[in-house]
């Protein structure tokens, strides 16, 4: 009899899944409690995909022998607890991928960077003539890949709620960015469970394969004292440390790796004059994608030129255009106080900052410090803009309130002079004006071409 499977959520990650299910022969339902957009059904009634939205029909969906489940839902949902309770297997989409295939995997996790590390790595492999997939997270997932495209590698996006369910998912390389509190609410506020969670990504690895981590980051390297790794252990870190076998040096990547491991034990230098990526996180991004490259032996040169040639990422602290001496720059992704910090931390001109949106509880204490040297003045974008009103008054010395993007990019426009930048990066959620970060910076984008010249 066909093995059965349950699919619980209908986005792309629930998609892909139904189309491998698929094509491996399975029987296959998918279940989403919400409405999913129109295009993923349409999707499901191609493969001819029994499915239902708006509710789960429980006992339609614990008839299978194996369940996956979507990232978007929490393991204490009902749903997922009754697939708990019956036995039945649960697993991610990512789980599932991985069991069929056997190309080696990159995955790529951590609170911020991922997807710009992950395209950078690809772009690295894939120049360097790798026949490498980009999936996860991004753009394709990777149940839907495997099925549809498959590839000599993978490089793999890969989020927390992903690695909660996996049992045997076992990259060759796995990369830790960084860990910072996001998503604590998914982890009952603890830290700890979020970080472990993260540690998943090298449970299963072995002698073989390569753990890469960021030696900069505090919490990881506390959590990194509660994990024991059977892979090779490969830290980067933008200052040179006892340990670390990559780091920044006069504008250089040096690699330096430890002389167990099977590419070159020879110091290796990557000069990054050229590296359109600003910011130190950046650093930490490109640190890890390069390393990446040599662990699989592409050449050096070729990472360097790959670097070199890599531009910003859209909604990434994309610049966007300069007009009467003043660059606006789109952050629209910073969706965390984190992220701002890191932008901030990266301009080099006076900065009109415009924030706002929906506050996840933000904690702007940790920024106070960076927005008292770097902005010079706030534009506070939609309602919610009591808490960024009462964090910075007295940093900062001009403060406007704009309802929409047009006000705020004309108020910012306003409040900066020549050599200044105006940086949309948010701290926060778009769901109050736009339907998702990129609807917010293509706004922003459209709003800023608008922008006139004024004549001097
Ligand atoms: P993710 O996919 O993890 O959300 P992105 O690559 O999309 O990460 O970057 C999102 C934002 O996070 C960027 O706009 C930038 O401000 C910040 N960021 C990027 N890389 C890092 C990093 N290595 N450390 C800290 N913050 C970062």
């Amino acid at each position: 009899m066909n093995q059965r499977i349950s699919i619980l959520g209908a986005q792309e990650s629930g998609i892909g899944a139904a189309v491998l299910a698929k094509a491996l022969g399975m029987e296959v339902f998918v279940s989403d409690g919400g409405q999913p957009k129109p295009r993923f059904l349409e999707d499901l009634e191609h493969l001819g995909v029994p499915y239902e939205t708006g509710s789960h029909t429980m006992p339609r969906i614990l008839e299978a022998d194996l369940v996956v489940i979507s990232p978007g839902i929490p393991t204490e949902a009902p749903v997922a607890q009754a697939v708990l309770q019956k036995g039945i297997p649960l697993i991610s989409e990512l789980e599932f991928a991985g069991r069929h295939t056997s190309a080696p995997i990159v995955a790529i996790t951590g609170s911020n960077g991922k997807t710009t590390t992950t395209t950078l790595t690809h772009r690295i492999l894939r120049d360097g003539g790798l026949d490498a997939g980009l999936c996860g997270n991004i753009g394709r997932s990777f149940a839907r890949m495997v099925a549809e495209e498959p590839h000599d590698w993978y490089v793999v996006e890969v989020s927390s709620f992903q690695l909660d369910h996996i049992v045997y998912f076992r990259p060759h390389i796995a990369v830790l960015l960084n860990i910072y509190e996001n998503h604590l609410n998914r982890y009952g506020g603890d830290i700890r469970r979020y970080a472990a969670s993260k540690f998943r990504i090298a449970m299963n690895q072995g002698p073989e394969d390569y753990f890469v981590y960021c030696a900069d980051s505090p919490l990881l390297l506390e959590e990194m004292a509660n994990h024991r790794f059977r892979s090779t252990l490969v830290p980067f870190s933008l200052t040179e440390k006892p340990d670390s076998q990559v780091y920044i040096q006069n504008h250089s990547i040096m690699i330096h790796l430890n002389k167990k491991l099977a590419v070159s034990a020879k110091k290796e230098k990557l000069p990054l004059d050229a590296l359109k990526l600003k910011g130190n996180h950046n650093l930490h991004n490109a640190m890890a994608a390069a390393v990446v490259g040599r662990l699989v032996d592409i050449r050096k040169e070729n990472i360097r030129q790959s670097l070199e040639e890599f531009e910003s990422m859209e909604h990434r602290l994309e610049p966007v255009r300069t007009v009467n001496g003043v660059e606006y720059i789109n952050d629209s992704k910073a969706t965390n106080v984190n992220a701002v910090w890191f932008a901030l931390e990266s301009m080099h001109k006076p900065v009109v900052w415009i924030v706002g949106g929906v506050d996840k509880g933000n904690d702007y204490g940790m920024i106070l410090p960076l927005v008292k040297q770097k902005v010079k003045a706030v534009v506070m974008l939609g309602k919610d803009i009591a808490k960024i009103q009462d964090a910075f008054r007295g940093a900062v010395k001009q403060m406007a309130h704009a309802e929409d993007m047009a006000a705020a990019v004309r108020m910012a426009g306003e409040l900066a002079n020549s050599g200044d930048a105006v940086l949309l990066s948010p701290a926060c959620a778009s769901f109050d004006l736009f339907e998702s970060y990129e609807e917010r910076g293509n706004v922003f984008r459209a709003e800023v071409e608008q922008v006139q010249q004024v004549a001097r």
